[in-house]
């Protein structure tokens, strides 16, 4: 069979973009011309290749010019289109030939035609495509999402005790200000969070008026039936026909090896195909270099959630600098999670209140500088804050709304207060509780790891908590720590740090 011939029949499988030459195949299953510059961008050598897309317009025309491909197939392809490619010595072939491409509701012509109207020059084409990529992308989502890991509780002692008239206050407010995120998971508040987003959301307001996010617990996965048995219950919880966006829950090395033998990539794809899920992604706890593994063995993958901020920037254990790098060497769409550090950002110490108040902009608050950071890189869609009263809503939306970039020397000051903070804690935990769920001892360590940081009177925690002095050292809560931090040891610094017997 020729590479023409397989690419073609390839795209008759459901696939959006397929390149075929030789044993060399690229596939997308993503719509509109993203493959492409999602290949492009890649750096990935399609020369001589042949390609089957199922539209080709003058847009996708200048990108296959510049992969210099062989000949390209469009199951819808226009006059122009084929004019131009074959006018550079490239063979094309369309089912449907048409004059014109709509947009995807069909109300106007596609705004990436439109973009690269009498445009000769394939070099500008891309540049053109990819800011008109940005701007359709700023206009319909702003970039805070809100995180429903630490929403309101009626009793701060019980996870489950989600507050839903003040969460449900909390959602009208973020709706009413433009903004449309919500990310959940199975496994917050103690597998509650989904629930209470279909209470206080997804039965109260249409189906079109939110963006849901959701994770498939990796860490709870033991055989292949478990995914189809999780994501139902979740559709369920949540109360929605499917995910806006879906990801594997926290991959790290263990819980990859766990996600490739249970084939969960496979049933994500399987789940877009059947429309369950619209975008695809995993969020990550690992380090770059694994993380390079990964988008190398699944460029399927739309997006990454990643833990970035300022004071994890340049950290040799979460890496999140070198993260970024390697999800925009990718070319994935990234996600922020923890850009406030688990509030530890919003809460600084003194000396680093003091640097902001010399700063340009003394007005600006703690969480507002952390965000700021968080949101103006480049690749950066959503930048997830977990919010839990409506005090942080009205702050983070308020200035969400006018952002602009650090200058330079903003950002070397958030590194000088990066080190001002690492100088001022001992344990750079995110609360995520994570840890807790198989500890045998039931200790509340994210607790006891804050009363340490803070300094306090132990008392009142261990009237009715195990305290530190339990711990029996089985290392189970440490396999969980996303932070990679090395629990045990931190707990017996703590139990000396608060003389506890
Ligand atoms: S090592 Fe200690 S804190 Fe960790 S799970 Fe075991 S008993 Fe709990
Ligand atoms: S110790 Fe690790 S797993 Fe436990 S709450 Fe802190 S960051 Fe999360």
């Amino acid at each position: 069979m020729t590479d023409l011939n397989r690419a073609k029949s390839l795209l008759t499988q459901g696939h959006t973009c397929v390149l075929c030459k030789g044993n060399k195949t690229y596939i997308s299953d993503i719509t509109g011309i993203r493959p492409m510059v999602e290949f492009l961008s890649q750096g990935i050598d399609m020369e001589g290749f042949s390609a089957a897309d199922k539209i080709v317009g003058k847009a996708a025309a200048h990108l296959f010019v510049l992969a210099k491909v062989k000949a390209v197939y469009g199951e819808t392809m226009t006059h122009e289109a084929k004019a131009f490619l074959e006018s550079k010595g490239i063979f094309a072939q369309g089912e449907l030939l048409t004059d014109h491409i709509v947009n995807r509701q069909g109300t106007g012509p596609c705004p990436m035609e439109q973009a690269v109207k009498g445009l000769q020059d394939s070099e500008e084409a891309l540049k053109q495509i990819k800011n008109t990529i940005k701007r359709l992308r700023g206009n319909t989502m702003k970039k805070l999402g809100f995180g429903l890991m630490r929403l309101p509780r009626t009793n701060p002692e019980i996870p489950e005790s989600i507050n839903i008239p003040v969460f449900e206050e909390m959602i009208d407010t973020f709706l009413e200000r433009g903004y449309t995120y919500f990310d959940t998971a199975y496994m917050y508040h103690n597998a509650e969070s989904e629930r209470a987003v279909k209470t206080a959301l997804t039965s109260r307001v249409d189906r079109d008026k939110y963006l849901l996010a959701t994770k498939m617990p990796t860490m709870k996965l033991e055989k292949e039936e478990d995914l189809e048995r999780i994501f139902n219950e979740q559709r369920e919880k949540c109360g929605v026909e499917y995910f806006d966006y879906y990801l594997l829950h926290c991959l790290n090395t263990r819980l990859y090896d766990i996600a490739t033998k249970l084939k969960a990539f496979d049933f994500c794809l399987q789940k877009k195909a059947e429309g369950k899920i619209r975008r695809f992604g995993f969020s990550f706890h690992d380090s770059a270099e694994v993380l390079d593994k990964i988008l190398t063995e699944h460029p399927e993958v739309e997006f990454v959630q990643l833990q970035i901020n300022y004071l994890d920037w340049n950290s040799p254990t979460v890496q999140s600098r070198l993260c970024y790098e390697v999800a925009r060497k990718h070319g994935k769409d990234i996600i922020i999670m923890e850009p406030v550090k688990g509030g530890a950002l919003a809460n600084v110490p003194d000396t680093v209140k003091a640097i902001f108040k010399q700063s340009a902009h003394p007005e600006r608050t703690p969480a507002e500088w952390a965000l700021r950071f968080c949101a103006g890189l480049e690749g950066v869609i959503m930048v997830l804050s977990g919010m839990s009263d409506m005090d942080q809503l009205t702050e983070n939306t308020a200035f969400m709304d006018k952002l602009e970039p650090l200058t330079e020397e903003e950002s070397a000051m958030l590194f000088r207060c990066a080190d001002e903070i690492n100088k001022s804690i001992a344990v750079s935990c995110t609360g995520c509780a994570y840890c807790t769920a198989d500890c045998p001892k039931q200790i509340p360590i994210p607790d006891w790891f804050d009363l340490y940081n803070k300094g306090g009177d132990p008392a009142e925690l261990a009237k009715d908590h195990a305290t530190p002095a339990d711990c029996i050292s089985c290392g189970k809560c440490e396999k969980q720590c996303p932070q990679k931090l090395p629990i045990r040891r931190l707990l017996t610094a703590a139990k000396e740090a608060l003389h506890l017997k």
